[in-house]
């Protein structure tokens, strides 16, 4: 059986894994950390496409268990009043799906293991090179290896795999903006369940959602200069967060205001092209290949196409290079018209493009 070595084990590595075992690849995957690719804080949504191809997979069902729907934004300016309400997909199965972003990793690592995918836990790519007649060797920062016919390097937006793919690629791109987000414990503004409520503030862009657990999940993203490795506490990022809205007659301050020490922070970056997706028997999936802003809220979603698309390429090509280039030919276009869009979308920030109110 062909062996894939799976660097990564979050979004694009699990679902690659579980794509590629289902066309007849014997996958491992190898993840750093060592409880498994659990990211404290943040939540994401799945859109329709990504739950497309999580149904591909088969993969939907423990997704669909751990999230609830997403089926419109509202959108609102500084001062409260409405400027559109916008549908996004349907409120049913098949539609977007907000979740917490360690319950999708959950659900993806327990779906590959049920199907029998090994995930190795504490297992840091540090190095990858070709093996004299076919192959390719991974070495791991605790001094291991592991050799397969294949490796994807699904290792996330500061990839390694990347780099020695080819060195010189370039460095995520500070997208000018902290991204917070926070759990308040009560719901001071409702909006509908599968409803969004997204606000233009005068210094910042707030979005909250009413969560089945009763709590109102929030993020705010806030233009900045780049904070770095993070020693920001939690009380400090709800301050910058609280600071950012204090002026606006939006409910964002409130919602702030009602959150405990259940907020998390950090700069987002962003990858708008990476000229070398795959060299010998190594190729990049996800972040790793191409990583969006949250702006557009795609990343997870494109990161599940990319899964599906590779395995396609490798069923219908078994000499890789060529499926590689297959796939990439697929998936390079829309991949970087998205991140684009997302960072149109996070440089808009505050700046409304809607000319006036609907009221
Ligand atoms: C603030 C924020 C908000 C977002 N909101 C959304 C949203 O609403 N919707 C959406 O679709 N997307 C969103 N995204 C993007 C989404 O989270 C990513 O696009 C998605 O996680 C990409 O999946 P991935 O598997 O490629 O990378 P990751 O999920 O980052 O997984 C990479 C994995 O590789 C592991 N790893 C890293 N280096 C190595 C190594 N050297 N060796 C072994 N393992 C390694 C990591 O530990 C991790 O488990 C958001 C991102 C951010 C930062």
């Amino acid at each position: 059986m062909t062996k894939a070595l799976v660097i990564g084990g979050g979004i694009a590595g699990c679902a690659t894994a579980i794509a590629l075992q289902a066309v007849g690849y014997e996958p491992v995957v190898y993840e750093a950390y060592p409880a498994g690719g659990d990211d404290a804080g943040a939540f994401l949504t799945v859109m329709g496409n990504g739950m497309a191809a999580l149904r591909a997979l088969d993969a939907h069902r423990p997704v669909i268990a751990g999230s609830y729907p997403a089926a419109s934004v509202e959108i609102y300016d500084a001062g409260g009043r409405l400027l559109e309400t916008r549908g996004i997909g349907d409120a049913d199965d098949a539609g977007p799906r907000t979740l917490l972003r360690s319950t999708l990793y959950r659900a993806l690592q327990g779906e590959a293991v049920s199907r029998g995918v090994r995930i190795e836990h504490g297992r840091r790519l540090v190095h990858a090179g070709m093996i004299a007649g076919g192959g390719v060797r991974a070495t791991f920062a605790d001094g291991g290896s592991a050799a397969g016919d294949i490796l994807v390097g699904a290792d996330g937006i500061h990839s390694a795999t990347r780099t020695l793919i080819d060195p010189d690629a370039p460095r995520p791109r500070y997208t000018g903006q902290a991204v917070v987000y926070g759990y308040a414990s009560s719901v001071p503004a409702p909006t509908a369940p599968d409803a969004y409520h997204m606000i233009f503030g005068s210094r910042a862009f707030f979005g909250y959602t009413a969560a089945p657990d009763g709590r109102t999940w929030w993020f705010a993203r806030i233009p900045g200069p780049q904070a770095g490795p993070s020693t920001i506490t939690a009380a400090q990022w709800r301050e910058r967060a609280l600071l950012a809205f204090a002026d606006d007659a939006s409910p964002a301050a409130a919602v702030i205001r009602a959150t405990g020490d259940d907020v998390t922070g950090g700069d987002s970056y962003d990858v708008p092209t990476t000229p070398i997706w795959h060299r010998g028997s190594m190729v990049l999936a996800g972040d790793a290949a191409h990583a969006a802003s949250p702006a557009a809220a795609q990343g997870a979603s494109m990161a599940l196409e990319d899964a599906v698309a590779l395995a396609r390429c490798l069923r219908e090509q078994t000499d890789a290079a060529g499926a590689f280039a297959a796939y990439e030919a697929i998936r390079r276009e829309p991949t970087e018209q998205t991140v684009a869009a997302s960072a149109q979308m996070s440089r808009l920030g505050t700046s409304s493009p809607y000319a006036d109110p609907v009221d």
